[in-house]
Protein backbone atom coordinates (compact mmCIF):
# COMPACT_ATOMS: atom_id res chain seq x y z
CA UNK A 1 0.00 0.00 0.00
CA UNK A 2 2.76 2.51 0.87
CA UNK A 3 4.63 1.17 -2.24
CA UNK A 4 1.33 2.46 -4.00
CA UNK A 5 1.33 5.86 -2.53
CA UNK A 6 5.08 6.45 -2.81
CA UNK A 7 4.88 5.66 -6.68
CA UNK A 8 2.24 7.95 -7.42
CA UNK A 9 3.52 10.56 -5.48
CA UNK A 10 7.00 10.23 -7.78
CA UNK A 11 4.92 10.11 -11.19
CA UNK A 12 2.82 13.36 -9.64
CA UNK A 13 6.44 15.14 -9.37
CA UNK A 14 7.90 13.58 -12.68
CA UNK A 15 4.65 15.04 -14.48
CA UNK A 16 4.80 18.77 -12.52
CA UNK A 17 8.54 18.99 -13.19
CA UNK A 18 7.86 18.25 -17.04
CA UNK A 19 5.11 20.76 -17.11
CA UNK A 20 4.77 22.42 -20.80
CA UNK A 21 5.21 25.65 -20.45
CA UNK A 22 4.53 28.70 -23.06
CA UNK A 23 6.71 31.38 -23.92
CA UNK A 24 5.41 34.60 -24.84
CA UNK A 25 7.82 37.06 -26.45
CA UNK A 26 6.29 40.08 -26.15
CA UNK A 27 7.86 42.99 -28.50
CA UNK A 28 6.06 45.94 -25.93
CA UNK A 29 4.70 44.62 -23.08
CA UNK A 30 1.31 46.92 -21.41
CA UNK A 31 1.09 44.77 -18.55
CA UNK A 32 -2.21 46.10 -17.06
CA UNK A 33 -1.10 48.39 -13.96
CA UNK A 34 2.38 49.67 -14.83
CA UNK A 35 2.43 53.37 -16.10
CA UNK A 36 4.75 53.25 -18.42
CA UNK A 37 4.52 49.75 -21.29
CA UNK A 38 7.91 47.42 -21.48
CA UNK A 39 10.21 46.26 -24.00
CA UNK A 40 11.22 42.83 -24.84
CA UNK A 41 9.73 40.81 -22.18
CA UNK A 42 8.46 37.13 -21.87
CA UNK A 43 5.45 35.87 -20.43
CA UNK A 44 6.00 32.72 -19.24
CA UNK A 45 1.99 30.47 -18.88
CA UNK A 46 1.73 27.39 -17.64
CA UNK A 47 -1.67 25.63 -17.66
CA UNK A 48 -4.03 28.75 -17.09
CA UNK A 49 -1.73 30.48 -15.28
CA UNK A 50 0.57 33.83 -15.86
CA UNK A 51 3.05 31.61 -13.70
CA UNK A 52 6.35 34.40 -14.65
CA UNK A 53 7.00 37.65 -16.50
CA UNK A 54 10.78 38.25 -17.02
CA UNK A 55 12.86 40.60 -18.90
CA UNK A 56 14.34 40.03 -22.28
CA UNK A 57 13.09 36.63 -24.26
CA UNK A 58 13.63 33.78 -22.52
CA UNK A 59 15.34 30.44 -23.80
CA UNK A 60 13.28 28.13 -24.00
CA UNK A 61 13.83 24.48 -22.53
CA UNK A 62 13.21 21.27 -24.36
CA UNK A 63 9.15 21.25 -23.68
CA UNK A 64 8.47 24.57 -24.25
CA UNK A 65 6.34 25.97 -26.23
CA UNK A 66 7.34 29.58 -27.83
CA UNK A 67 4.57 32.06 -29.04
CA UNK A 68 6.60 35.06 -30.93
CA UNK A 69 4.96 38.21 -30.99
CA UNK A 70 8.26 40.08 -31.01
CA UNK A 71 6.77 42.70 -33.59
CA UNK A 72 3.25 43.16 -31.41
CA UNK A 73 2.17 45.03 -28.65
CA UNK A 74 1.00 42.47 -25.63
CA UNK A 75 -1.75 43.07 -23.19
CA UNK A 76 -4.05 41.74 -20.86
CA UNK A 77 -7.35 40.04 -22.42
CA UNK A 78 -9.58 43.49 -22.50
CA UNK A 79 -13.28 43.56 -20.17
CA UNK A 80 -16.35 45.01 -21.17
CA UNK A 81 -18.55 45.59 -18.05
CA UNK A 82 -21.85 46.27 -19.95
CA UNK A 83 -22.67 44.05 -23.04
CA UNK A 84 -26.25 42.21 -23.93
CA UNK A 85 -25.05 38.97 -26.06
CA UNK A 86 -27.83 37.81 -26.59
CA UNK A 87 -28.90 40.35 -28.94
CA UNK A 88 -27.98 42.69 -31.62
CA UNK A 89 -29.87 46.27 -33.29
CA UNK A 90 -31.44 45.34 -36.73
CA UNK A 91 -34.31 47.54 -37.96
CA UNK A 92 -36.44 44.48 -37.40
CA UNK A 93 -35.82 43.39 -34.05
CA UNK A 94 -38.94 43.81 -32.16
CA UNK A 95 -40.47 41.06 -34.94
CA UNK A 96 -37.50 38.97 -34.04
CA UNK A 97 -38.25 39.60 -30.21
CA UNK A 98 -41.66 38.22 -30.90
CA UNK A 99 -40.83 35.20 -32.86
CA UNK A 100 -37.00 33.64 -31.55
CA UNK A 101 -37.21 31.21 -29.26
CA UNK A 102 -35.12 30.52 -26.45
CA UNK A 103 -33.13 28.14 -28.51
CA UNK A 104 -32.88 30.84 -31.62
CA UNK A 105 -31.61 33.45 -28.87
CA UNK A 106 -29.05 30.48 -27.75
CA UNK A 107 -27.61 30.24 -31.05
CA UNK A 108 -27.56 34.01 -32.10
CA UNK A 109 -25.58 34.36 -28.54
CA UNK A 110 -23.28 31.58 -29.26
CA UNK A 111 -22.55 33.62 -32.49
CA UNK A 112 -21.67 36.83 -30.74
CA UNK A 113 -19.85 35.42 -28.04
CA UNK A 114 -17.41 34.13 -30.07
CA UNK A 115 -17.13 37.19 -31.99
CA UNK A 116 -16.41 39.41 -28.78
CA UNK A 117 -13.68 37.18 -28.15
CA UNK A 118 -11.85 37.09 -31.34
CA UNK A 119 -12.16 41.26 -31.10
CA UNK A 120 -9.66 40.68 -28.25
CA UNK A 121 -12.67 40.96 -25.47
CA UNK A 122 -11.93 37.78 -23.13
CA UNK A 123 -14.43 38.85 -19.88
CA UNK A 124 -17.85 40.65 -20.41
CA UNK A 125 -20.09 41.23 -18.02
CA UNK A 126 -23.33 41.13 -19.52
CA UNK A 127 -26.01 43.43 -18.03
CA UNK A 128 -29.54 42.27 -18.95
CA UNK A 129 -30.67 39.09 -21.21
CA UNK A 130 -32.74 35.86 -20.52
CA UNK A 131 -31.50 32.77 -19.05
CA UNK A 132 -29.55 31.98 -22.11
CA UNK A 133 -27.31 34.54 -20.49
CA UNK A 134 -25.99 31.85 -17.83
CA UNK A 135 -26.66 28.89 -19.66
CA UNK A 136 -23.78 30.45 -22.33
CA UNK A 137 -21.86 31.29 -19.49
CA UNK A 138 -22.09 28.02 -18.14
CA UNK A 139 -21.70 25.97 -21.67
CA UNK A 140 -18.37 28.52 -22.11
CA UNK A 141 -17.01 27.50 -18.74
CA UNK A 142 -17.50 23.97 -19.81
CA UNK A 143 -15.76 24.75 -22.98
CA UNK A 144 -18.40 23.46 -25.16
CA UNK A 145 -18.75 26.45 -27.00
CA UNK A 146 -15.91 29.48 -27.55
CA UNK A 147 -16.65 33.06 -25.80
CA UNK A 148 -15.32 35.32 -23.42
CA UNK A 149 -15.89 34.69 -19.38
CA UNK A 150 -19.37 35.74 -18.63
CA UNK A 151 -20.52 37.95 -15.10
CA UNK A 152 -24.46 38.14 -15.84
CA UNK A 153 -26.67 39.44 -14.04
CA UNK A 154 -28.88 37.82 -15.66
CA UNK A 155 -32.97 39.26 -16.29
CA UNK A 156 -32.75 42.90 -15.54
CA UNK A 157 -35.29 44.41 -12.33
CA UNK A 158 -37.66 47.22 -13.55
CA UNK A 159 -40.68 48.60 -12.82
CA UNK A 160 -44.29 48.49 -14.47
CA UNK A 161 -43.71 50.24 -17.56
CA UNK A 162 -40.13 50.69 -16.91
CA UNK A 163 -36.86 50.22 -18.90
CA UNK A 164 -36.38 46.76 -19.30
CA UNK A 165 -40.05 45.49 -19.06
CA UNK A 166 -40.32 42.90 -21.11
CA UNK A 167 -43.81 43.63 -21.84
CA UNK A 168 -43.37 47.26 -22.82
CA UNK A 169 -45.02 48.04 -26.71
CA UNK A 170 -46.88 44.52 -26.57
CA UNK A 171 -50.53 43.97 -27.74
CA UNK A 172 -52.43 43.92 -23.90
CA UNK A 173 -54.15 40.49 -24.73
CA UNK A 174 -50.52 38.59 -25.13
CA UNK A 175 -49.83 36.77 -21.87
CA UNK A 176 -46.75 36.48 -20.16
CA UNK A 177 -44.67 34.53 -17.16
CA UNK A 178 -45.22 36.21 -13.39
CA UNK A 179 -44.28 39.74 -14.17
CA UNK A 180 -41.92 39.46 -10.98
CA UNK A 181 -40.21 36.36 -11.60
CA UNK A 182 -39.46 38.33 -15.05
CA UNK A 183 -38.39 40.98 -12.80
CA UNK A 184 -40.74 43.65 -12.91
CA UNK A 185 -41.41 45.27 -9.34
CA UNK A 186 -43.51 47.69 -8.00
CA UNK A 187 -42.80 47.21 -3.84
CA UNK A 188 -39.26 47.20 -1.90
CA UNK A 189 -41.11 43.57 -0.71
CA UNK A 190 -40.96 42.48 -4.28
CA UNK A 191 -37.61 44.13 -5.20
CA UNK A 192 -36.35 41.94 -2.07
CA UNK A 193 -38.08 38.39 -4.09
CA UNK A 194 -36.43 39.91 -7.32
CA UNK A 195 -32.92 39.42 -6.44
CA UNK A 196 -33.73 36.59 -4.17
CA UNK A 197 -34.72 34.67 -7.90
CA UNK A 198 -31.77 36.25 -9.37
CA UNK A 199 -29.88 34.04 -7.24
CA UNK A 200 -31.84 31.32 -7.34
CA UNK A 201 -31.32 31.58 -11.31
CA UNK A 202 -27.67 31.94 -11.06
CA UNK A 203 -26.50 35.57 -11.73
CA UNK A 204 -23.49 36.86 -10.83
CA UNK A 205 -24.57 40.41 -10.55
CA UNK A 206 -27.66 42.49 -10.19
CA UNK A 207 -28.99 45.09 -12.91
CA UNK A 208 -31.41 48.00 -12.00
CA UNK A 209 -33.27 50.34 -14.99
CA UNK A 210 -32.66 53.44 -12.34
CA UNK A 211 -34.43 55.72 -15.19
CA UNK A 212 -35.84 55.65 -18.17
CA UNK A 213 -34.50 54.19 -21.01
CA UNK A 214 -33.49 54.90 -25.02
CA UNK A 215 -34.23 51.88 -26.76
CA UNK A 216 -37.74 50.67 -24.43
CA UNK A 217 -41.34 51.54 -26.15
CA UNK A 218 -42.06 54.19 -23.72
CA UNK A 219 -42.16 57.90 -23.72
CA UNK A 220 -39.42 59.05 -21.11
CA UNK A 221 -35.94 58.07 -21.03
CA UNK A 222 -34.67 59.89 -18.01
CA UNK A 223 -37.55 59.91 -15.20
CA UNK A 224 -36.44 57.84 -11.98
CA UNK A 225 -38.61 54.61 -12.14
CA UNK A 226 -37.91 53.07 -8.55
CA UNK A 227 -38.56 55.10 -4.98
CA UNK A 228 -35.55 55.41 -2.44
CA UNK A 229 -37.01 52.62 -0.49
CA UNK A 230 -37.29 50.16 -3.93
CA UNK A 231 -33.54 50.58 -4.59
CA UNK A 232 -32.00 50.91 -1.19
CA UNK A 233 -33.82 47.00 -0.55
CA UNK A 234 -32.54 45.68 -3.91
CA UNK A 235 -29.07 47.01 -2.73
CA UNK A 236 -29.10 45.74 0.72
CA UNK A 237 -30.70 41.99 -0.24
CA UNK A 238 -28.00 42.16 -3.01
CA UNK A 239 -25.07 42.56 -0.80
CA UNK A 240 -27.03 40.00 1.69
CA UNK A 241 -26.03 37.49 -1.39
CA UNK A 242 -22.99 38.74 -2.33
CA UNK A 243 -23.94 40.48 -5.40
CA UNK A 244 -23.09 43.90 -6.71
CA UNK A 245 -25.80 46.25 -8.32
CA UNK A 246 -24.66 47.72 -11.81
CA UNK A 247 -27.84 50.64 -12.19
CA UNK A 248 -28.51 52.10 -15.89
CA UNK A 249 -29.10 55.94 -15.60
CA UNK A 250 -29.70 58.65 -17.74
CA UNK A 251 -31.69 60.68 -15.74
CA UNK A 252 -30.15 62.71 -12.34
CA UNK A 253 -32.92 61.51 -9.96
CA UNK A 254 -32.78 58.21 -10.43
CA UNK A 255 -29.01 57.73 -10.77
CA UNK A 256 -28.86 59.82 -7.45
CA UNK A 257 -31.03 57.55 -5.51
CA UNK A 258 -29.37 54.42 -7.33
CA UNK A 259 -25.94 56.03 -5.63
CA UNK A 260 -27.66 56.94 -2.38
CA UNK A 261 -28.51 53.50 -1.98
CA UNK A 262 -24.95 52.03 -2.85
CA UNK A 263 -24.81 50.42 -6.23
CA UNK A 264 -21.20 49.64 -7.75
CA UNK A 265 -21.99 51.21 -11.40
CA UNK A 266 -23.55 53.50 -13.38
CA UNK A 267 -24.50 52.96 -16.73
CA UNK A 268 -24.12 55.58 -19.35
CA UNK A 269 -25.02 58.43 -16.82
CA UNK A 270 -25.91 60.79 -19.16
CA UNK A 271 -27.82 63.72 -17.85
CA UNK A 272 -25.65 63.73 -14.51
CA UNK A 273 -25.52 67.04 -12.20
CA UNK A 274 -22.88 68.28 -9.76
CA UNK A 275 -24.80 66.53 -6.90
CA UNK A 276 -24.73 63.32 -8.77
CA UNK A 277 -21.03 63.83 -9.60
CA UNK A 278 -20.22 64.42 -5.51
CA UNK A 279 -22.20 61.62 -4.58
CA UNK A 280 -20.17 59.13 -7.35
CA UNK A 281 -16.96 60.38 -5.36
CA UNK A 282 -18.59 60.11 -2.07
CA UNK A 283 -19.86 56.75 -2.76
CA UNK A 284 -16.74 55.31 -4.87
CA UNK A 285 -18.80 54.27 -7.36
CA UNK A 286 -17.59 53.77 -10.80
CA UNK A 287 -19.47 55.53 -14.48
CA UNK A 288 -19.55 53.11 -17.26
CA UNK A 289 -19.74 55.75 -19.83
CA UNK A 290 -21.08 53.43 -23.34
CA UNK A 291 -20.24 56.07 -25.40
CA UNK A 292 -20.50 54.03 -28.68
CA UNK A 293 -23.90 53.37 -27.90
CA UNK A 294 -24.79 56.57 -27.37
CA UNK A 295 -23.14 57.56 -30.84
CA UNK A 296 -24.48 54.15 -32.67
CA UNK A 297 -28.03 54.60 -31.16
CA UNK A 298 -28.38 58.31 -32.67
CA UNK A 299 -26.75 57.43 -36.01
CA UNK A 300 -29.86 54.51 -35.91
CA UNK A 301 -32.20 56.93 -35.16
CA UNK A 302 -31.31 59.54 -38.01
CA UNK A 303 -32.69 56.08 -40.73
CA UNK A 304 -36.33 56.72 -41.46
CA UNK A 305 -38.18 54.15 -39.67
CA UNK A 306 -35.10 52.56 -37.69
CA UNK A 307 -36.95 52.76 -34.43
CA UNK A 308 -40.32 52.28 -33.05
CA UNK A 309 -41.70 56.28 -33.42
CA UNK A 310 -40.91 56.66 -29.52
CA UNK A 311 -37.61 55.83 -29.51
CA UNK A 312 -36.19 58.24 -32.40
CA UNK A 313 -36.19 61.17 -30.11
CA UNK A 314 -35.05 59.65 -27.06
CA UNK A 315 -32.04 58.19 -29.06
CA UNK A 316 -31.28 61.85 -30.78
CA UNK A 317 -31.43 63.14 -27.43
CA UNK A 318 -29.41 60.87 -25.33
CA UNK A 319 -27.32 59.69 -27.78
CA UNK A 320 -24.95 62.71 -28.74
CA UNK A 321 -24.94 63.62 -24.69
CA UNK A 322 -23.12 60.87 -23.13
CA UNK A 323 -19.47 61.54 -24.22
CA UNK A 324 -19.45 65.22 -22.96
CA UNK A 325 -20.63 63.74 -20.25
CA UNK A 326 -18.07 61.70 -19.84
CA UNK A 327 -15.37 63.94 -20.47
CA UNK A 328 -17.00 66.01 -17.64
CA UNK A 329 -17.14 63.26 -15.20
CA UNK A 330 -13.53 62.22 -15.84
CA UNK A 331 -12.64 65.52 -15.87
CA UNK A 332 -14.39 65.52 -12.18
CA UNK A 333 -12.12 62.49 -11.07
CA UNK A 334 -15.07 60.17 -11.20
CA UNK A 335 -13.94 56.63 -11.39
CA UNK A 336 -14.53 54.97 -14.93
CA UNK A 337 -14.88 51.81 -15.92
CA UNK A 338 -14.92 50.38 -19.37
CA UNK A 339 -18.25 48.94 -21.01
CA UNK A 340 -20.33 49.40 -24.44
CA UNK A 341 -23.50 48.49 -24.46
CA UNK A 342 -22.52 45.94 -27.01
CA UNK A 343 -25.84 44.35 -29.00
CA UNK A 344 -26.84 47.94 -28.99
CA UNK A 345 -24.37 48.47 -31.75
CA UNK A 346 -22.93 45.67 -33.65
CA UNK A 347 -20.94 43.19 -31.47
CA UNK A 348 -17.42 42.32 -32.13
CA UNK A 349 -16.49 46.75 -32.63
CA UNK A 350 -16.33 47.28 -28.61
CA UNK A 351 -12.77 48.58 -28.75
CA UNK A 352 -13.96 51.19 -30.99
CA UNK A 353 -15.01 53.03 -27.10
CA UNK A 354 -11.31 53.50 -26.64
CA UNK A 355 -11.65 56.01 -29.58
CA UNK A 356 -14.34 58.01 -27.85
CA UNK A 357 -12.63 58.01 -24.66
CA UNK A 358 -9.76 59.09 -25.71
CA UNK A 359 -10.41 61.89 -28.16
CA UNK A 360 -12.26 63.89 -25.08
CA UNK A 361 -8.84 63.46 -23.35
CA UNK A 362 -8.69 60.42 -21.42
CA UNK A 363 -5.53 59.16 -22.08
CA UNK A 364 -4.63 56.04 -24.00
CA UNK A 365 -3.29 53.71 -21.36
CA UNK A 366 -5.79 55.49 -18.54
CA UNK A 367 -8.70 54.05 -20.88
CA UNK A 368 -6.79 50.74 -21.42
CA UNK A 369 -6.90 49.89 -17.58
CA UNK A 370 -10.26 51.35 -17.09
CA UNK A 371 -10.72 47.71 -19.55
CA UNK A 372 -8.00 46.03 -17.53
CA UNK A 373 -7.42 46.17 -14.24
CA UNK A 374 -9.95 48.46 -13.06
CA UNK A 375 -12.88 46.68 -14.88
CA UNK A 376 -11.16 43.58 -12.76
CA UNK A 377 -11.53 45.52 -9.84
CA UNK A 378 -15.29 46.04 -10.60
CA UNK A 379 -16.11 42.53 -11.23
CA UNK A 380 -14.35 41.94 -7.99
CA UNK A 381 -11.72 39.68 -9.55
CA UNK A 382 -8.54 41.67 -9.11
CA UNK A 383 -6.23 38.90 -8.14
CA UNK A 384 -7.23 36.56 -11.05
CA UNK A 385 -7.65 39.00 -14.22
CA UNK A 386 -6.80 42.65 -15.61
CA UNK A 387 -3.41 42.50 -15.62
CA UNK A 388 -0.14 40.64 -16.84
CA UNK A 389 1.42 39.54 -13.13
CA UNK A 390 2.25 35.81 -12.07
CA UNK A 391 -0.04 34.12 -10.60
CA UNK A 392 -3.12 35.84 -12.72
CA UNK A 393 -4.94 33.45 -15.03
CA UNK A 394 -3.73 33.64 -18.62
CA UNK A 395 -6.08 35.87 -20.51
CA UNK A 396 -3.77 37.97 -23.09
CA UNK A 397 -3.92 39.49 -26.28
CA UNK A 398 -1.95 41.26 -28.77
CA UNK A 399 -2.21 44.28 -31.55
CA UNK A 400 0.22 44.67 -34.74
CA UNK A 401 0.75 48.69 -33.70
CA UNK A 402 1.01 49.97 -30.38
CA UNK A 403 -1.95 51.77 -29.02
CA UNK A 404 -0.52 54.06 -26.92
CA UNK A 405 0.54 56.20 -30.20
CA UNK A 406 -2.60 54.86 -31.72
CA UNK A 407 -5.95 53.72 -30.52
CA UNK A 408 -7.29 52.42 -33.29
CA UNK A 409 -5.14 49.39 -33.34
CA UNK A 410 -7.30 47.49 -30.63
CA UNK A 411 -9.93 47.56 -32.91
CA UNK A 412 -8.20 44.72 -35.15
CA UNK A 413 -6.40 42.53 -32.21
CA UNK A 414 -4.48 39.96 -33.94
CA UNK A 415 -3.56 37.15 -30.91
CA UNK A 416 -6.49 35.91 -28.25
CA UNK A 417 -5.27 33.93 -25.41
CA UNK A 418 -7.93 33.21 -22.83
CA UNK A 419 -7.04 30.93 -19.71
CA UNK A 420 -3.92 29.85 -21.27
CA UNK A 421 -5.84 28.72 -24.60
CA UNK A 422 -5.04 30.32 -27.58
CA UNK A 423 -8.14 31.22 -29.58
CA UNK A 424 -6.67 33.34 -32.84
CA UNK A 425 -2.94 33.70 -34.11
ZN1 LIG B 1 -27.48 47.99 -21.74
Amino acid sequence: MKKTILFFLANCLIINSFAQRTLIHCGTLIDGVSAQPKKTMTIVVEKNKITAVQNGYTTPQSDDEVIDLKAKTVLPGLIDLHVHIESETSRDQAQKRMSMSQADVAFEAQKHANTTLMAGFTTVRDLGGSMVNIALRNAINKGLVVGPRIFTSGKTIATTGGHGDPTNGWRPDVTFPDAIDDGVVNSSEEARRAVRQRYKDGSDWIKITATGGVLSIAKNGKAPQFMQDEVDAIVKTANDYGFRVAAHAHGAEGMKRALRAGVTTIEHGTFMDDEAIALFKEKGAYLVPTIIAGKSTADSAKIPGYYHPLVTPKALETGPQIQATFAKAYKAGVKIAFGTDAGVFKHGLNAKEFQYMTEVGMPAMEAIQSATIIAATVLDMKNELGSIESGKLADIIATDGNPLSNVATLMNVTFVMKDGKVYKK
